[in-house]
């Protein structure tokens, strides 16, 4: 498991401390409500609430030298809350210089014009820790089954998705469409589920995600604030 709490704990407090400096306000991790009825915890919100910022410590490390599509996807999960929340200022924060081009260069006019993404270099000695934190994470992702994509989840370390999965193939998984903005509820042995990883042409994970597994079928069917409806296929007696 990689040291996200590092990220939590070090990386995230620095970059609040930044904004504070620039708002000159102070700056949390905050609950906000979303214009369409939920909640989202973002990482730096102003004491005013006027400012909301998500933080991401993406680094541009690869294997391979692939395009990173599952960073990319999870930074954009970040700024499709960012376009929910109310707030006169709304920032993506990407703590690598590197990554914040490739990022601006892939996703050119495809972000709202009034949320704002920007580049915040962290120090040399804090840079290399995240390379570190992040390699390991990136090392366990590569240990995994090829056939999961990449699902990331908003608060969490982009490489770190399927690390956290639990091996377990009991209780229920709940998966929303961000797109077509429904949710699905299924056996965690559903062909269509496999236990959070999705089958093997599973939607791409820019378009929705496997939110989390749940003992309890009712906490699933909870576990969206999109419509959710039971799966046809693995729970078609409900
Ligand atoms: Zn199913």
């Amino acid at each position: 498991m990689a040291n996200t709490s590092y990220l939590r704990y070090t990386v995230e407090p620095w970059v609040r401390s930044q904004l504070e400096m620039r708002f000159e306000q102070p700056f949390a991790s905050r609950v906000m409500p979303l214009s369409s009825g939920g909640s989202h915890e973002f990482d730096a919100v102003s004491l005013d609430h006027n400012v909301v910022v998500a933080i991401k410590t993406t680094t541009g490390l690869t294997s391979g030298g692939k395009r990173p599509a599952g960073k990319i996807a999870a930074c954009l999960n970040d700024i499709y809350f960012l376009t929910l929340v109310e707030a006169p200022t709304r920032i993506l924060v990407l703590t690598n210089p590197k990554f914040y081009e490739l990022f601006i260069r892939v996703t050119k006019d495809q972000i709202p014009s009034d949320i704002r993404v920007e580049p915040l270099a962290l120090p040399p000695e804090m840079q290399l820790e995240v390379d570190a934190v992040m390699r390991h994470a990136s090392d366990e992702m590569n240990q995994k089954a090829e056939v999961s994509p990449p699902v990331s989840e908003p608060n969490s370390v982009v490489a770190d998705g399927s690390a956290t999965r639990p091996v377990t193939m009991g209780g229920y998984w709940t998966y929303e469409n961000h797109v077509h903005r429904y949710a699905r509820v299924h056996k965690a042995d559903c062909s269509h589920c496999n236990n959070g990883r999705g089958s093997h042409n599973a939607t791409d994970s820019t378009v929705g995600r496997w939110i989390d597994s749940f003992e309890k079928i009712d906490d699933a069917m909870k576990a969206s604030n999109y419509p959710t409806e039971p799966c046809g296929h693995c729970l078609p007696s409900i």
